[in-house]
């Protein structure tokens, strides 16, 4: 079974597709917690963090660079961004295909809620 970002990956979901590689694919987040909040998904499943191994580690960087670039196409680069990773239950993790959230557009507060 797919997952929901599968899905929006092979375009069965819509989505606002704001980048994308062979490796990796960013879209605009359906809820957005900040003027500019992009999901950045491997187009490998991998449920949680805890399901990473040294094999498959290569896929966070790649979701590292692809925020990087869109934060450059977003020109935001300068002032400032958060990458957050969620994982499980009391991480906040809600779809069990790892991602990273790019946040940008207003000042980050610390500690997170
Ligand atoms: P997390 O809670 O870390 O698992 O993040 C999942 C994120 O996916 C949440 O910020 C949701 O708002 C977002 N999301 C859920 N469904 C969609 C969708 N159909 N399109 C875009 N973003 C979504």
């Amino acid at each position: 079974m797919a997952t929901l970002f599968t899905k929006i990956i092979n375009r069965e979901i819509p989505a606002k597709i704001v980048y994308e590689t062979d490796k990796v694919c960013a879209f605009q987040d359906i809820h957005p917690q900040a003027p500019h909040h992009i999901v950045i998904v491997p187009k490998a499943e991998i449920p949680t963090i805890n399901d990473l191994t040294p094999e498959t580690a290569h896929y966070v960087g790649d979701l590292f660079l692809a925020a990087k670039e869109i934060a450059t196409q977003l020109g935001v680069t300068e002032k400032g961004y958060r990458v957050v990773m969620n994982c499980n239950g009391d991480g906040g993790q809600t779809v069990f295909h790892i991602h990273l959230h790019l946040l940008a557009g207003r000042p980050m507060t610390w500690p997170p809620g």
